[in-house]
């Protein structure tokens, strides 16, 4: 359900409905808009319950929210979310490129890796530290020491980190050496770590389950947004189909109903999206064309030594071809990689 608020009510008129929307046992969402203010409700409200804040001072109407989602919706937020980090931006109008190893493997190459985008004006450095491995045999990743050399790679080169978490207990020690916390394909219905991240100050790179439908998926941002974090990105990296041609099927015709329904901005990964280097670069810049608000693509000094995801790894030649093409489809379709 969603109060729409009259041009002129006033401050207090506003609180009087958020208070009476508690007082129903039920949680208050105010959404300040350019004319109006419009207030979201979540929790079970019947329609009698609903009926009683029509009378209310500076009420101008009430709409169903028809979708199982209410905070990730466009029925409940009309204005498309922009997340604010690290000195750029990821919503619409802007192209923002997140590139770097999966794995971190040590500091010389994530330093090396991070001065490399920074040169060229990429202002995000993804990096994996807390890996989720198929095989419990295979480099599991760096964990705390990797958090050091994150924050040591930040601090050296001013590049914004994206890290995944995959513990409800990690999150804080993530969130000081990041800023952005990447919820993987595997955890996107890890309920008590999406309510943890809902409560983290940093935004939310919530990847696709890879068997998740985009309700499913809608409705895992939601338990995010509803533990009061709003600053959710969703990001499509490929479902399982029968198709074995590619590691996963990008599903790039998940963007425009994603936009459509909702108004989190979607990056695209183009490298868990395939699983092989030479379709990286045609689908990352589908992914532009398709209407994605970014990516997040892998790249390595030497992929073929790489100790996780080689194979649909860039080196770093490849991925600076990528940037220039990228940038002449932007400006062709009115847009800015940032
Ligand atoms: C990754 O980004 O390296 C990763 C493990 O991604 P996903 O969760 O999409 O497999
Ligand atoms: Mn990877």
């Amino acid at each position: 359900m969603l109060i729409v608020m009259q041009t002129h009510a006033s401050g207090d008129d506003i609180a009087e409905v958020c208070r009476r929307i508690e007082s129903l046992g039920l949680k208050a969402h105010p959404m300040p808009g350019a004319t109006r203010t419009a207030i979201g409700i979540t929790g079970n409200i019947d329609a009698i319950d609903a009926r009683s804040f029509e009378a209310l001072s500076g009420v101008r109407e009430l709409v169903r929210v028809t979708k199982p989602y209410k905070l990730a919706s466009r029925e409940m937020h009309a204005d498309d979310t922009v997340v604010p980090v690290a000195g750029t931006r990821i919503g619409p109008g802007t192209f923002t490129v997140i590139a770097g190893p999966c794995s971190v493997e040590n500091e010389s190459m994530a330093m090396e890796i991070a001065e490399f985008l920074r040169e060229r004006g990429v202002r995000l450095f993804r990096g994996g530290v807390f890996k989720p491995r198929t095989s419990p045999y295979a480099f599991q990743g760096l964990e705390d020491e990797g958090l050091r050399i994150l924050e040591r790679v930040r601090e050296r080169t001013g590049v914004g980190i994206v890290t995944e978490v995959m513990e409800p207990d990690q999150v804080e020690r993530v969130e000081q050496a990041s800023d952005i916390l990447q919820i993987g394909t595997r955890n996107m219905q890890n309920f008590p770590l999406l309510k943890r991240v809902g409560k983290a100050q940093r935004p939310v790179l919530l990847k696709r389950g890879m068997s998740a439908t985009l309700e499913e998926w809608l409705m895992a941002a939601e338990y995010v947004l509803a533990g009061g974090n709003k600053q959710v990105i969703l990001c499509e990296r490929g479902i399982r189909t029968f198709a074995d041609h590619t590691r996963n099927t990008l599903d790039l015709s998940v963007i425009p109903p994603a936009k459509q329904f909702s108004h989190l901005p979607i990056l695209v990964d183009p490298s868990h999206g395939t699983g092989k280097r030479a379709y990286v670069h045609p689908m990352a810049l589908a992914g532009l064309a398709a209407g994605a608000d970014g990516l997040i693509v892998e790249i390595h000094p030497k992929p073929e030594t790489a100790m996780s995801d080689g194979a649909q790894t860039l080196t770093l030649e490849q991925f600076d071809v990528l940037l220039t093409d990228l940038r002449r489809l932007a400006e062709a379709l009115g847009r800015t990689v940032v």
